[in-house]
């Protein structure tokens, strides 16, 4: 499945379901996302230091159908296989999202998004591997490699 046979968000959404807006840096790329996401993290591993240029990449997990891209989408650069991807900008190169766990689920990247979700990363992971320039200066939980989320 490529991105442009999404289908809209708003058609899998209640009524009453808030729609967060996100885009790219040249604002080719737009898609809609339903804020019920499920996790926010803090990731310091090298892969999403090195897509997004930054100390650590602050991401949010939702189910893939609560996800959509609206504009843009056969604009994406696709880096991985169909079922896991990120999936970048091909113009501004921005990453917008990952295809994770066998494609159920996608990985906004938070900085992409326009209005402030409900959800807060809620730990930093992969700290391990962080850049040994980075200090992290807040009091939110360190997990060496991953974390299994619970209650999702
Ligand atoms: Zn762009
Ligand atoms: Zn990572």
């Amino acid at each position: 499945m490529t991105a442009s046979e999404n289908s809209n968000a708003n058609s899998h959404a209640n009524s009453d379901d808030r729609i967060l807006t996100g885009e790219c840096y040249c604002r080719d790329v737009r898609y809609e996302v339903v804020d019920a996401f499920a996790y926010a993290l803090n990731c310091h591993c090298s892969n999403c230091r090195r897509t997004t240029g930054s100390a650590f990449k602050p991401f949010a997990g939702i189910a893939r159908e609560k996800f959509a891209v609206v504009s843009g989408a056969d604009a994406l650069l696709i880096y991985g296989d169909a079922v896991t991807h990120d999936a970048h900008c091909g113009r501004c190169g921005s990453l917008l999202y990952s295809q994770v766990r066998d494609g159920a689920y996608v990985h906004v990247t938070m900085g992409t998004l326009r209005e402030a979700p409900a959800i807060r990363p809620s730990a930093h992971i992969f700290v391990g591997s962080k850049a040994p320039w980075y200090e992290i200066s807040d009091e939110l939980p360190q997990y060496q490699g991953h974390v299994t989320q619970s209650g999702e």
